[in-house]
């Protein structure tokens, strides 16, 4: 079944036509990666999709709802959520709040605890630090405050834009690994990211953005021995 579909959606910014037409679909439990070099529209891409920006022609279908015309905060509503978000964390507030944020719409109090642990098992330094308040935390860390506060809306598709960006690459390895088993408990990701390698590895397709067009798509086993791809995005 279809989670997500895009069908020719094109998005400008004045007259700058961002993306190109774009169609694309993700399917119920997968993990999507979108490829593609700096300002090929990969956030853009995301952006429409969470309604942060909205499309000039175009439609997109969000588990069986049309959303290109509602606005952002609905959309969250309806079980779409993207990390980071505009708004990234809540600096003022300690690690245990941002976490409560992001559960706000949730009245299932026992499953929102079992959840909150398990966030704490994925990345035990927010346990250790959740009651310091979220500035005080390294730009890694606050990545991964970002990425469990999203998880604690427990969305029906989760969109990551670039979560290895900035990333020690000692903690890279953590955060694909939670984006692993976060997808092995059901949730669908749409994944955006710079680190090909790592990306084609724990995604099951991909499509590749090139000048905010779609070139190129398929399984993402394929994509990583693809001779094109490797001399674009995996440095040989
Ligand atoms: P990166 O990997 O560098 O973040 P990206 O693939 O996410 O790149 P986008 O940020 O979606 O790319 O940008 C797509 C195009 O739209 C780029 O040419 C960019 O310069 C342009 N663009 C992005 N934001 C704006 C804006 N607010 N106003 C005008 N042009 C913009």
């Amino acid at each position: 079944m279809s989670m997500l579909e895009l069908k020719n959606i094109n998005t400008y910014y004045g007259n700058i036509h961002a993306v190109k037409n774009i169609s694309l679909s993700i399917n119920q439990g997968e993990i999507v990666t979108i490829l593609g070099s700096n300002g090929a529209g990969k956030t853009t891409t995301l952006h429409t999709i969470s309604g942060l920006l909205k499309p000039q022609s175009g439609e997109i279908i969000f588990d069986g709802q049309k959303i290109d015309r509602v606005p952002a905060h609905r959309i969250t509503a309806l079980g779409l959520a993207q990390s980071p978000e505009g708004r990234q964390i809540f600096a003022n507030l300690s690690i245990k709040e941002n976490l409560d944020m992001g559960a706000y719409l949730r009245k299932d109090t026992a499953e929102i605890k079992k959840d909150l642990d398990f966030v704490y098992n994925l990345f035990p330094k927010l346990l250790e630090r959740r009651n310091q308040l979220a500035q005080t935390l390294s730009g890694g860390e606050q990545q991964m405050l970002a990425i469990a506060r999203a998880y604690m809306s427990k969305p029906k598709l989760l969109l990551l834009d670039e979560p290895s960006l900035g990333i020690a690459p000692i903690l890279v390895g953590t955060i694909f690994k939670a984006i692993t088993e976060i997808n092995q408990l059901g949730m669908t990701i749409l994944l955006v990211e710079q680190n090909a390698n790592l990306a084609l590895k724990i995604s099951h397709r991909a499509y590749v953005l090139t000048n905010g067009e779609i070139t190129l798509q398929g399984a993402s086993s394929e994509l990583l021995s693809n001779p094109e791809i490797k001399k674009a995005y995996l440095g040989s």
